[in-house]
């Protein structure tokens, strides 16, 4: 919780060459093992053990001259909004410019938290010298570095880290901690508040709001027809947000801050539509964090049905979502209710399935005779022999197999140990992770 950096700054000081510098060695390797497709504006980075998301706000902005200096205004509005630390990049070759003080200004205004000034391209000690010029945009103390060559970055991250609000203590193990954290999520008008509303609705009574986590969303516990979980409701947010929500940008960074929070999200698509690109954007969001996720298809009562319908929609939404197929996929309807309490049910089992724990005895019991009826393949006259499995104590699901020569094990041979995993244990709507490692 609290962990999303946003880099803000004109184009061309060296975003998203920064971006790449904090997250790219590490999503290189995420990626590959996932199998998805990298998102060249959002990643995962940690320093010192500590785990933050980083977004690219540059990435999202669409650039033509026109709209520039508004769409700028509105990214750092957002950053402000939405992230718990700011670096604003600018460019000690080119100097001070328009746009620079400008953004300054409005970062001056922040009180609620750290904005780090960041002098990009200061490659040599010339520079160095040179970097004085931007104590004139106000904002204090700025840190120089070279996203080109890294000099710089590591007292850059150091400081990131002591700007992040503190983690939350483990030992306050309540109850109300415990209680899953479930978040609504998908592109704008797919039903998100139709469906919180006809949840929570009028029965506002025999739920408790309590302060959230973050300033904008607020936690609803939900306690009816034997559940009891936290909503996070995110009403006040969106109506705050809804004339800009067509732009991209907005649903993705308010979405990544809902995923972070949740345990398990529900991701709503709209039937009438079909599996959009945003859609699955938000799916690979969701599995990029490890999050639970059930899928609605929602205004079902506006489709034409026939026998074959409802499959053929199952298998539109699989292709796209794959390899991760294994997922929860509900038909429903906000609008007349049709189906909208089974989908606590499926959130609930999902939420069961992420916190799933094998004994290592069973898991070796049951994958180590599946494995050696079907061995990874040799590499160059070499037998990998995987020896132990075990499951390591994180917190969403991830199992580490042991063996000889742990480089030789490919993809592929992932995929199968994954699939054989989900066949033999229940690990519905929960995303896993492989690991291979020396014995
Ligand atoms: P963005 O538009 O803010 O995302 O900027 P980019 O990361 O695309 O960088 C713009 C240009 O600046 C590219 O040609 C980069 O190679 C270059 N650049 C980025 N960081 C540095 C740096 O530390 N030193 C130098 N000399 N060039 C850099
Ligand atoms: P949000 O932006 O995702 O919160 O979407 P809303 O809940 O505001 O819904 C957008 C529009 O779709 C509204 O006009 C809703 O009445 C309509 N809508 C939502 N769910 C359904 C549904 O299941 N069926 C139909 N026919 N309309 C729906």
């Amino acid at each position: 919780m609290g962990n999303i950096v946003a880099i803000v700054g004109r184009p061309n000081v060296g975003k998203s060459t920064l971006f790449n510098r904090l997250v790219g060695a590490r999503e290189a390797i995420v990626d590959e093992t996932a199998g998805v497709t990298r998102d060249r504006h959002y990643g995962k980075s940690d320093w010192n053990g500590r785990e933050f998301s980083v977004i690219d706000t540059g990435g999202y902005i669409n650039d033509s001259d026109d709209i520039f200096e508004e769409e700028i205004r509105k990214q750092v509005k957002l950053a402000i909004e939405e992230s718990d630390v700011i670096m604003f990049c600018v460019d000690v070759v080119e100097g001070i410019t328009d746009t620079d003080r400008e953004v300054s200004q409005m970062l001056r205004e922040v009180t609620n938290k750290q904005v780090l000034l960041v002098v990009n391209k200061v490659d040599n000690t010339q520079r160095y010298m040179e970097a004085t010029e931007f104590y004139e945009l106000g904002l204090g103390d700025y840190f120089t570095i070279s996203a080109m060559n890294g000099s710089g970055t590591g007292d850059l991250l150091d400081a990131v880290i002591n700007a992040l609000p503190p983690l939350p203590e483990e030992h306050e193990g309540e109850e109300e901690d415990t209680l899953p954290k479930i978040a609504i999520v998908g592109k704008p008008n797919v039903g998100k508040s139709s469906l919180t509303n006809a949840l929570l609705g009028e029965e506002r009574n025999i739920v408790t709001p309590i302060a959230g986590t973050t300033r904008d969303a607020i936690l609803t516990r939900y306690n009816k027809f034997g559940h009891d979980f936290y909503l996070i409701d995110t009403a006040g947010l969106r109506k705050k947000g809804k004339v800009n929500e067509d732009l991209e940008f907005y649903s993705v960074l308010r979405s990544i801050r809902v995923i972070e929070n949740s345990d398990v999200c529900v991701l709503m698509l709209d039937a009438t539509l079909g599996i959009e690109a945003q859609d699955v954007n938000i799916f690979n969001l969701i599995y990029r964090n490890r999050k639970g996720v059930v899928i609605l298809v929602n205004k079902w009562d506006l489709v034409e049905k026939d026998n074959k319908t409802l499959e053929g929609y199952k298998e539109a939404i699989q292709r796209r979502i794959a390899p991760f197929k294994d997922v929860p996929i509900l038909f429903v309807s906000a609008l007349t209710k049709q189906r909208i309490y089974n989908v606590l049910d499926e959130v609930m089992r999902v939420n069961e399935n992420r916190r799933r724990r094998i004994s290592t005895s069973i898991l070796n019991d049951v994958m180590l005779p599946l494995i050696e009826a079907y061995p990874p393949p040799s590499v160059k006259d070499k037998f990998v022999k995987i020896k132990f499995v075990t499951q390591l104590p994180t917190f969403a699901p991830s199992f580490a197999f042991f063996c000889n020569l742990p480089q030789y094990v490919k993809e592929p041979y992932k995929r199968f140990l994954e699939n054989k995993l989900r066949e033999q244990f229940e690990f519905t709507g929960v995303p896993i992770q492989i690991f291979i490692r020396q014995k």
